[in-house]
């Protein structure tokens, strides 16, 4: 056992308090005494709902995040309104804009099932007049999508943006009065705590999606953000909840990992569903399924009680200690300075991951070959060593960004 993994023994846990305390210093805010009862058979389950903070909407637990073509997929869709999956999240980039085009194609099929649906797209800017674009980005995507209203419009926060942008709460009170947006939040990958804390202050922004699981579960900063903001109000949405990094090196990490949930029938990515769902500000996680089979294993995961058990939450703490360097937590305020700027680290590490641990690889090279030339010489010959240093988990952000610059670019 490492020195790492000897700050989270039994025994130190034991001697910090009660299970409320346990469960800070493990990540999660339901401790449950016992592991939640099996849920029972996946074809009778509905997924449980949570209120959506200022929205006042009731979302089910489990969403379903749709970044390709769902053309061939209308029996999966059909399935997952079934078990009450009704929150379905797109973007307006993905798969080059098919990925709407996809859900547009279910709705003119099935075109009762629009009301049944919760609807929500994210939305990177691109360059040029904000108002003008978000615009456009909302007509184009109406119009792929065969509706005539977005349920959520998710504004993309960049890397870059110190802060979301001014005219994004008039553009949304102006596109909520016209009908065209029900609700309007922000999507982060980066500085969770400070996007959180700004749409607290906000009211016209309702809802925040942001990375969110087991490993970020024990990070105290975000955690209260969270809680702070879903005391304002804020509903919020997790994404990224399977912890996955740039490199895929769980090694024995991963597989003692398996065996644990293993031994109780259960998978990893069940167990950490199960994780994000144990903090009870989060009101969904949304997920990237592509089949009904792994669709209903989530769908069973969903039982209750939320809480995890003190072991199992031992054991997902006691991985993510021993992977540590295998993750990025989005806390770019640290490395992105060492390097004056001149490489986001952030951004690569995530594309690096999409091409990595999600497999795709089309998405990953599109976006290395957009990055000016300066950019990718940049990735092989800058010097990292002060922003490795500079990371609380111990990324290797040289050797990812020259695995980045020989593979992608
Ligand atoms: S400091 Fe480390 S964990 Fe944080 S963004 Fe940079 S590489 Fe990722």
């Amino acid at each position: 056992m490492s020195d790492r993994d000897a700050r989270i023994t039994r025994r130190g846990l034991l001697k910090a308090g009660g299970l409320a305390t346990l469960g800070a210093a493990l990540g999660v805010s339901r401790i449950a005494a016992a592991a939640p009862a099996p849920a029972p058979p996946v074809a009778d389950r509905k997924v449980p709902r949570r209120r959506l903070g200022r929205a006042g909407i009731d979302l089910p637990v489990l969403g379903l995040g749709l970044p390709f073509d769902v053309s061939t997929y209308q029996l999966f869709l059909k399935q997952a309104l079934k078990w009450g999956v009704d929150l379905w999240l797109t973007g307006y980039d993905y798969d080059g804009g098919n990925a709407q085009r996809g859900i547009g194609r279910y709705f003119a099929r099935f075109p009762a099932d629009r009301d049944r649906v919760f609807l929500a797209t994210n939305y990177a800017r691109g360059p040029g007049d904000l108002q003008a674009s978000l615009d456009e980005a909302t007509r184009e995507s109406l119009r792929r999508m065969a509706t005539d209203r977005l349920d959520l419009l998710l504004y993309s926060v960049g890397d870059d943006e110190a802060e979301p942008p001014a005219g994004l709460v008039p553009w949304a009170e102006r596109a909520r009065r016209e009908g065209r947006v029900r609700h309007v939040g922000l999507a982060a990958h980066h500085h969770m705590d400070r996007y959180l804390a700004w749409s607290a202050a906000h009211p016209g922004i309702d809802v925040v999606l942001c990375c969110f699981n087991y490993r970020l579960a024990r990070d105290r900063v975000l955690v209260e953000a969270l809680a702070a903001a879903e005391k304002a109000g804020v509903g919020v949405l997790a994404m990224k909840t399977r912890a996955l990094g740039p490199s895929p090196e769980g090694g024995q990490a991963d597989q003692d990992l398996q065996e644990h949930f293993a031994r109780k029938g259960e998978t990893v990515d069940q167990a950490r569903l199960r994780a994000v769902w144990a903090n009870p500000s989060v009101r969904s996680a949304v997920v990237t399924l592509a089949s009904i089979e792994a669709l209903g294993a989530m769908v069973q995961a969903t039982g209750e009680p939320p809480g995890l058990s003190l072991e199992d939450a031992r054991a997902l703490a006691m991985h993510d200690e021993r992977t540590r360097g295998g993750f990025c937590a989005g806390c770019t305020h640290h490395c992105q300075g060492a390097v004056d700027g001149c490489v986001p680290i952030g951004d690569v590490l995530r594309h690096l991951m999409y091409g990595n641990a999600y497999g795709e690889r089309d998405r990953a090279a599109r976006w290395f070959a957009a990055l000016p030339g300066t950019v990718r010489a940049a990735l092989s010959g800058t010097d990292f060593s002060a922003a490795e240093a500079c990371c609380p988990r111990g990324v290797p952000i040289a050797r990812l960004m020259r695995e980045a610059a020989s593979r992608w670019c």
